[in-house]
């Protein structure tokens, strides 16, 4: 179903309204790692809307490497999403962990995001497959392109085809950033399907001062979009402020990459 012999068009995946995907115009997605409050979400949804961006991001279920590390807030960190959209009309991106809150993402997400480390949690992927919510699919912390593709598939065989890639880098061997971005992808994954990839350069690099690059390269690439850790504090954030971007510095990547394609 992904695959591009059997669907030459483009797919654009429309996501509250915002279109993702085709040749025209890219999404800059921007928000928290984690949602962290009422105030905090409210901040920054302003500073991203103002900075250009088109869609807010914010984890409220957080697969953190330690069970000791703070975990989300949870159905809060959801509803503290939904009032900054309330406020300013922002449609909302949020990872889902696992299958008994799919309704709660059905009912108030916009785009439900599958982590990193769910790329291969094939109950997940067939729930997320069943309803008609777009999914924003994140490729495996080690996983092949092919083992990508066909987690998309596992999601379009359900039914669902609103499927949106997004490259977050991969372990190799080098430790001087925490993962390692994968620009190949996007020529080859717009080659091999019909689905749009977008880049998230926070979580490849990991560190705030190599992400601008990171980012204009991917939209100089061909990327679909961009999705982004912006934190107005980030040497306070619950969590990944190493990486998280000032809202003066994500204006200035969209402002830049405003040269290199058009920004919705
Ligand atoms: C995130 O988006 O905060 C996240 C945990 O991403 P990934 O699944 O790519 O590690
Ligand atoms: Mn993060």
């Amino acid at each position: 179903k992904a695959n591009r012999l059997f669907h030459p068009a483009d797919t654009i995946v429309d996501v509250a309204g915002i279109k993702v995907g085709g040749k025209e115009k890219i999404v800059v997605i921007g928000g928290p790692c984690s949602v962290e409050g009422d105030k905090q979400i409210m901040d920054i949804a302003k500073s991203v809307k103002e900075a250009g961006g088109c869609m807010l991001r914010g984890g409220a279920y957080k697969p953190r490497t330690s069970p000791y590390a703070f975990q989300g807030m949870g159905t809060k960190g959801i509803q503290c999403m939904m009032h900054a959209r309330e406020t300013y009309g922002l449609p909302i991106v949020s990872e889902l962990m696992s299958v008994d809150k799919l309704d709660e993402f059905v009912e108030n997400v916009d785009l439900i995001q599958i982590g990193a480390r769910n790329m291969q949690n094939f109950d997940l992927l067939k729930a997320v497959g069943r309803v008609k919510k777009p999914v924003l699919l994140k490729r495996g912390l080690a996983n092949t392109i092919e083992e990508w593709i066909m987690a998309a598939e596992y999601i379009m065989s359900e039914g669902n085809e609103n499927v949106i890639f997004c490259e977050r880098g991969i372990r190799t061997f080098e430790t001087y950033t925490r993962n390692t971005l994968d620009l190949s992808v996007i020529p080859i994954l717009k080659e091999k399907t019909h689905l749009p990839i977008i880049i998230d350069p926070s979580h490849a690099t990991g560190d705030w001062k190599l992400v601008e690059s990171a980012s204009l390269a991917a939209i100089a690439a061909g990327a679909d979009g961009l999705i982004i850790e912006v934190h107005n504090d980030p040497e306070n954030a619950w969590s990944d402020g190493a990486q998280s971007l000032k809202p003066e510095r994500f204006k200035e990547v969209i402002d830049k990459g405003k040269a290199i394609a058009t920004v919705i």
